[in-house]
C-alpha cells in the first residue's frame, strides 16, 4: 500500500483554501513527515466562521427530510472512500488499517443512523385556556473539537447531529490527525451547500480562538479535561452551549467467580485496544485476591501473543503511540513506576533505537493506590493490575478519582455485578464487556469527564434550543 499523501487544503464557504504556513503531518510509525496541511490564522477562522453564519438561515430553513437526505449521501461518499479514509487514518495516526477501515466503516453507519433521527414535537397541554407546544431549534454555528485518537468517528458524532438538526459547522481536528477531517471536508463539498461544513486545521490556538469566537454558538469538544476546562472559560464570553467529552481512568472490577481463562482476553482489549489510547479504555484493573494471580498470568500469557508494529503491517495488532507527547507522558510513567518499586510482569522496556513512537505492552502488578500509573490517564499501554479482597473497598477505590467516564464489572454472578455498577460513579457501566458504544445510547461522563452527552436523541438536543409556544385560546 502506497504512503504518499496528495495535499489537502481547508473547506470554507464550499472552497478548498490552502495557506500560506503549513503545518507538518508525521507518520507515528517511523516519524517521517508525510504531509504538509494548512495552518489557519484568525482570519481564516473568521472566513470560516462567516461562511457558517451566512448559510446558516437557508440551512435551517429546509426541512429535517432535506437534510437528512444530504446526510445519507454523505455517509455514501464515507462508505465509498473507505479505503483511502482508512489508509490515510492508519499513517497519520497508527491504528493498524482493519481496525481504521472498521472505524470509518463504522461512521459511514454512525452518520446514516443520525440521518433517520427526528426530534419529536411535543404538544404539552391542548385543553381549557391553553394549546401548549415543545420543539427544538438550531442554535447557530457549531464549532467541532476532536482530539486525535479516533478522527473518524468522533468528528462525525459531532457533524451528524449538528447539521441535522439545522446548525451550520465549523470542524477542527487535531493537529496531529488533520488528514482524514480534510478528505471528509473535500466529501462533504460536493454535497452539502456551500458554508454548511467547514474544515480548518491549525495548531492548538486555533481551538482557543474558536471556543472565544462571537460567532460560534455552540462548542462540542472531545479532549482532555485539562484543555475542556479552557474551552468552558472560553464559552463564556458569549455563553456558547458547550458539551465535553474528556478523559477518563475507567476501572474493571472483576468478581471472585470470574474465569480468568475466560475474561483475561476480552480485558486485555478493554484495556489495550488502540493502543490503549481510547477515554474509555480499562486503565484500572482490579482483581479479587482469590483469581488475583491466576488471571495475571493468563493476562500477560495472552499479551505475550500480541504483535505490535506499524500499522501498515496486515500482522501488526497494536500500532505506535500517536505522538511524541503521548509517547514522552507514557515514558514518564513507566519509568515513575520503576522508580516506586513497584513490580513490572510484562514490558516497560522501551527501544529508543528504532524510529516510532512504539511503547511495549507493559503491565504492573499490584502498585500502590496513589501512583501515577493508578491515578492518572495514562493513555498508553500500561496498565495496573490492583489486587482487592472486599467489594465496598474496591468501589470505593473505583470511585476515588477525578473522573466518571466509564467502567465495568466482569463475573458470574450478574445479579451481584449489578449491585456494583449501580454504585460505581460513571457515565457507562458495562457487564462483562467495555467500551461498546452505540448512537441510540446516550454518552457521557460524570464528574470532570464532561458536560452533556453524545449520541441519543438527548445527545441530540444539545445542538437545539428548547422552545415552547404557548397559544392562548379565545375562550
Ligand atoms: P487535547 O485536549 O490535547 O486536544 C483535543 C482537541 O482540542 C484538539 O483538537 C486540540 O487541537 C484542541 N485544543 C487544544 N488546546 C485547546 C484550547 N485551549 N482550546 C480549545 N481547543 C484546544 O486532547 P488530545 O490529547 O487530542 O486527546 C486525548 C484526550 O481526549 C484524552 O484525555 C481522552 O480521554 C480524551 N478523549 C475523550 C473522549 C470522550 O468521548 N470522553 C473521547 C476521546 C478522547
Amino acid at each position: 500500500m502506497t504512503t504518499s499523501v496528495k495535499q489537502f487544503g481547508m473547506t470554507i464557504n464550499g472552497e478548498t483554501v490552502y495557506t500560506k504556513n503549513t503545518l507538518p503531518v508525521i507518520n507515528p510509525a517511523n516519524e517521517e513527515v508525510i504531509a504538509q496541511v494548512p495552518h489557519a490564522d484568525e482570519n481564516d477562522l473568521n472566513l470560516a466562521v462567516h461562511a457558517a453564519r451566512a448559510a446558516f438561515p437557508s440551512w435551517a430553513a429546509l426541512s429535517v427530510e432535506e437534510r437528512a437526505q444530504m446526510l445519507e449521501e454523505f455517509a455514501d461518499a464515507i462508505e465509498q472512500n473507505s479505503e483511502e479514509l482508512a489508509r490515510l487514518f492508519t499513517l497519520e495516526m497508527g491504528r493498524p488499517y482493519q481496525g481504521a477501515l472498521q472505524e470509518v466503516s463504522g461512521a459511514a453507519k454512525t452518520v446514516k443512523f443520525y440521518a433517520k433521527q427526528r426530534l419529536p414535537r411535543e404538544i404539552l397541554q391542548d385543553k381549557d385556556t391553553h394549546y401548549v407546544e415543545k420543539y427544538y431549534t438550531p442554535l447557530g454555528v457549531a464549532g467541532l473539537i476532536v482530539p486525535w485518537n479516533f478522527p473518524v468517528s468522533l468528528a462525525v458524532w459531532k457533524v451528524s447531529p449538528a447539521l441535522l438538526t439545522g446548525n451550520t459547522v465549523v470542524l477542527k481536528p487535531s493537529p496531529n490527525t488533520p488528514l482524514t477531517t480534510l478528505y471528509l471536508g473535500e466529501l462533504a463539498k460536493d454535497i452539502f451547500p456551500k458554508g454548511v461544513f467547514n474544515v480548518i486545521t491549525g495548531a492548538n490556538e486555533l481551538g482557543a480562538w474558536m471556543t472565544e469566537h462571537s460567532g460560534i454558538d455552540k462548542i462540542s469538544f472531545t479532549g482532555s479535561t485539562g484543555t475542556g476546562k479552557k474551552v468552558m472559560q472560553g464559552a463564556a464570553i458569549n455563553l456558547k452551549r458547550v458539551t465535553l467529552e474528556l478523559g477518563g481512568n475507567d476501572a474493571a472490577i472483576v468478581l471472585e467467580d470470574a474465569d480468568p481463562k475466560k475474561v483475561a482476553k476480552p480485558l486485555f482489549w478493554a484495556a489495550f485496544l488502540n493502543t490503549a489510547q481510547v477515554c474509555v479504555a480499562t486503565k484500572r484493573l482490579y482483581v479479587h485476591e482469590k483469581i488475583y494471580d491466576e488471571l495475571l498470568t493468563e493476562l500477560v500469557n495472552y499479551a505475550k501473543t500480541v504483535k505490535v508494529g506499524d500499522g501498515m503491517d496486515p500482522e501488526t495488532q497494536l500500532g505506535p503511540l500517536q505522538n511524541k507527547t503521548q509517547y514522552e507522558k507514557v515514558k514518564g510513567i513507566i519509568e515513575d513506576t520503576k522508580r516506586s518499586g513497584a513490580k513490572i510482569v510484562l514490558g516497560g522496556e522501551i527501544d529508543e533505537s528504532k524510529p516510532g513512537y512504539f511503547i511495549p505492552i507493559t503491565i504492573v502488578d499490584n502498585p500502590a493506590d496513589d501512583s501515577r500509573v493508578v491515578v492518572e490517564e495514562a493513555f498508553g499501554p500500561i496498565l495496573p493490575v490492583l489486587k482487592y479482597h472486599e467489594y465496598d473497598d474496591v468501589i470505593q477505590r473505583a470511585n476515588n478519582t477525578i473522573y466518571g467516564l466509564g467502567a465495568s464489572v466482569w463475573g458470574e454472578d450478574l445479579a451481584l455485578a449489578r449491585s456494583i455498577a449501580d454504585r460505581l460513579e460513571a457515565g457507562t457501566v458495562w457487564i462483562n464487556e467495555a467500551q461498546v458504544l452505540h448512537p441510540k445510547f446516550p454518552f457521557g461522563g460524570h464528574k470532570q469527564s464532561g458536560i452533556g452527552v453524545e449520541h441519543s436523541l438527548e445527545g441530540i438536543t444539545e445542538y437545539t434550543n428548547t422552545k415552547v409556544v404557548m397559544i392562548r385560546k379565545n375562550k
